[in-house]
């Protein structure tokens, strides 16, 4: 277990490395924001799905899709500690139990704010909902641009890169597919 304390010396260490003079006014308490940024930016490490997905309520059987589109994340590649942000859409068709639509929003949070590849994320995100929701199906869709690509290395400032997890219904009928789709962009 590393102690905040240590964490910060860390970064200073870092700092020396791309700069000598780490004692300058502007420098001298970045370690400590860095590390007060982290607490947010990995927050997702202090929650559980089951916590954020646990209380759901009588869908009166309503059997249709539920599409919560265009959630905004922000997220950090674990390869290059860059960030990465998008949206994500996020659906599924309820057998009994529905759930709070901003549960669908910190679920996706919960699995940003953590070191991440887009791809574990739009899995996690559907592995949540078919555990804590038994649905008939769920899909998650992920569009982002990697800070990683846009800074260094290819330097591609406008590729989007999409991701999808199809599950059930979604992945067995091309109908309820095209349904979402349909949905994703009107
Ligand atoms: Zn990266």
């Amino acid at each position: 277990m590393v102690t905040r304390e240590e964490a910060e010396i860390a970064v200073k260490t870092l700092l020396g490395y791309i700069e000598d003079d780490v004692a300058r006014e502007g420098l001298v308490d970045t370690p400590k924001r860095v590390i007060k940024s982290w607490d947010e930016i990995f927050s997702g490490y202090t929650q559980s799905p089951a916590e954020v997905l646990d209380s759901t309520f009588n869908g009166e059987g309503y059997n249709g899709i539920v599409l919560l589109r265009d959630i905004e994340f922000h997220s950090t590649c674990e390869h290059h500690l860059q960030p990465f942000a998008g949206s994500a859409h996020v659906a599924y068709i309820p057998t009994e139990r529905i759930v709070g639509i901003s549960k669908l929003a910190r679920i996706v949070d919960l699995h940003a704010r953590r070191l991440q590849n887009q791809e574990r994320i739009t899995k996690n995100v559907a592995d949540d909902l078919e555990e804590h929701l038994s649905p008939l199906g769920c899909a998650v869709i992920i569009e982002a641009s990697h800070g990683c690509m846009q800074c260094r290395g290819v330097k591609k400032q406008n590729a989007v890169m999409t991701t999808s997890a199809m599950r059930g219904v979604f992945f067995e009928k091309a109908e309820a597919r095209s349904e979402l789709m349909q949905l994703i962009r009107e």
